[in-house]
């Protein structure tokens, strides 16, 4: 349930609604906004009579939470949640842009990566050093090296680094390096990771599951949020369908369908989501038309020589021309994007 504390509550008020909770077995979720204290309690006896805290002194309202899912509702949170990364925000006005290789693969490929989403305008480098590969034979990651090697270049470029965290036993390793941490497809349903990641204070970018539905993709991202790190993004990347066309069907109806039922921000990742180089750009004017808050997009220097996902990343010159559509794609929303890359470019040339 929301208990929605009114605007003149009293602190000693709010104390005693928190106490009440807890002794009838709530966890409580507190959150304090500019005018008004709201109360997410979960769990809980669900009998429990809701007029007990109703009547109690500082309450203004109390609302059942009907769905499943509790913290990532929009009845929990009806604002935006907006996740701040370095000088800007996820969830705000801004469409963020995170794009690089599939894998780190050598100290040359990263930098000329970076390079190029630094140039773009783009805010955020991606790439993978431990790979969750469908085969046990495929490449799979260059571990500490390549975080070494991602870290250095955002650090030469001005770029935040997002990669992927496969177990548990590595969160505090790839937290070191990382700015954001990215939850596989394959792990959306590891559950004792996502608890873990809870305790985190590091913001998680949470991939949609291969088959997954929306709700247990929120239910997901409700182990996070309950562990107490309430800087969560979600990630569309194309669900498994019957369709042999694309690699993956990429559901682009997954962005209202999310900013109605949640208060989460949503990426899109066009490159997962079809697999194929030359349907990126069309699904990523898309997702950006359809109100994505970001987008997560594989850009390699060299596509055909790729350790990982080549047929699916986008070559440098793509890259930037996609860029230079969003910028005039994304205005007609009332939204913008990569604002100030020659700004950036002048800083990073007289550091
Ligand atoms: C990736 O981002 O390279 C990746 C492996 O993504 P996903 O978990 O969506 O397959
Ligand atoms: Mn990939």
């Amino acid at each position: 349930m929301v208990v929605v504390m009114q605007e003149r509550a009293s602190e000693d008020q709010i104390q005693h609604v928190i106490a009440t909770l807890v002794e009838r077995e709530f966890d409580v979720h507190r959150s304090t906004g500019a005018l008004k204290t709201v109360l997410g309690a979960v769990g809980g006896n669900r009998d429990f009579d809701t007029g007990l805290i109703e009547v109690m002194d500082g309450v203004q309202q109390v609302l059942r939470i009907t769905e499943p899912y509790k913290l990532a509702s929009r009845t929990f949170r009806p604002t935006p949640t907006v996740v701040s990364l370095g000088a800007f925000r996820i969830g705000g006005d801004e469409v963020i842009v995170m794009a690089g290789p599939c894998s780190a693969e050598t100290e040359e490929q990263v930098e000329e990566a970076a390079a190029t989403v630094a140039r773009s305008g783009a805010k955020m480098l991606r790439g993978g050093a431990f790979k969750p590969r469908s085969s046990p034979y495929s490449f799979q990651g260059l571990g500490e090296e390549g975080l070494r090697m991602l870290r250095a270049a955002c650090d030469r470029h001005r770029l935040e680094l997002v990669t992927e965290v496969m177990d548990v036993g590595q969160i505090e390793l790839v937290g070191r390096y990382a700015d954001m941490l990215q939850v596989g497809a394959r792990n959306m349903q590891n559950y004792s990771l996502l608890r873990e990641l809870g305790r985190s204070r590091t913001p998680i970018l949470l991939k949609r599951g291969i088959s997954a539905t929306i709700e247990e993709w929120l239910l997901s991202s409700e182990y996070v949020l309950a562990g107490g790190n309430t800087d969560v993004v979600l990630c569309e990347r194309g669900i498994r369908t019957f369709e042999p066309y694309t690699r993956n069907t990429l559901d682009i109806s997954a962005i209202p369908v999310i900013h109605k039922l949640s208060h989460l921000p949503v990426v899109v990742d066009p490159s997962h989501g079809t697999g194929l180089r030359d349907k990126v750009a069309p699904m990523a004017r898309a997702a950006v038309a359809a109100g994505a808050d970001g987008l997560l997009i594989e850009v390699h220097p060299d596509p055909d020589r790729a350790r990982s996902d080549g047929a699916q990343s986008m070559f440098p010159e793509q890259f930037e021309r996609l860029m230079a559509e969003l910028r005039i794609i994304a205005p007609a929303i009332g939204r913008s994007i990569c604002v100030e890359p020659a700004a950036r470019r002048a800083a990073v040339s007289h550091a």
